[in-house]
């Protein structure tokens, strides 16, 4: 089975489109989201429904919740509490409804799908200390875990001198970002895996990042959120 994964696409359009070309032009089994549609970018409503539409599983990220149900607002900077409100507004409610049907955590093909981190799903936690790292491995039960929310691409295993993804282990994988990378490359990131030979790639791919920028002042949001496509921060 191959699959496609991508996450926080964070209403960016241009980026998604790029992302689900370069995914068509492979051909895949299934695509699968890892949360975080919306929030930050200007293109809400259609990130939704194209991800609706092609992907497989999605799961719910932290920014998918506060739009939907103004929950958890408070946690994000002002800049995104800004887009979460106008998203809210732009969303229909059957768009709501559909992102708060969403599921914390799924299950699919030897995989664990999670937004943030498999221990607490619900607690968006940040998973940049080592030894929290290491823990998650107790709370997935498959070889593989996705995750996003940071937006900063890494393939972590349980075991030592283990340098490439491979049967025979575990790995805890962040695919990084589709629509606001913040490792300093702006490209958009998708991540392809096969279930049978565990090969694994993560790729970068550019879009049109001016013309997303463009849009994201357009609607009023900070300038700061379009100047971050460029940087990849
Ligand atoms: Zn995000």
């Amino acid at each position: 089975m191959r699959l496609a994964i991508i996450s926080d696409i964070h209403a960016n359009l241009d980026a998604l489109r790029a992302v689900l070309a370069e995914i068509d032009r492979r051909g895949v089994d299934a695509i699968y989201c890892l949360g975080d549609i919306v929030g930050y970018g200007a293109e809400p409503g259609a990130c939704v429904d194209l991800v609706r539409e092609r992907c497989a599983g999605v799961v719910l990220g932290n920014h998918d919740e506060a739009v939907a149900k103004y929950r958890g607002l408070r946690n994000l900077p002002r800049d995104a509490q800004k887009a979460v409100c106008l998203h809210h507004e732009m969303l229909s409610g059957e768009q709501r409804r559909y992102l708060s049907s969403l599921p914390l955590k799924l299950a699919a093909h030897g995989c664990t799908m999670v937004h943030a981190s498999p221990d607490r799903p619900h607690a968006w936690r940040r998973l940049h200390r080592p030894e929290v790292l290491g823990e998650q491995f107790y709370h997935f039960n498959t070889e593989v875990c996705f995750v996003g929310h940071s937006h900063i691409p890494d393939v972590v295993t349980d075991s030592p001198n283990v340098l490439r993804v491979r049967p025979g282990h575990r790995f805890l994988i962040n695919v990084g970002s589709v629509g606001q990378p913040r490792d300093g490359d702006p490209r958009a990131c998708v991540a392809f895996f096969d279930t049978d030979t565990f090969d694994y790639e993560a790729v970068r791919l550019p879009y049109d990042i001016e013309e997303a920028a463009r849009k994201i002042r357009a609607l009023g949001l900070s300038a700061a959120l379009a100047a971050r496509l460029f940087a990849g921060t």
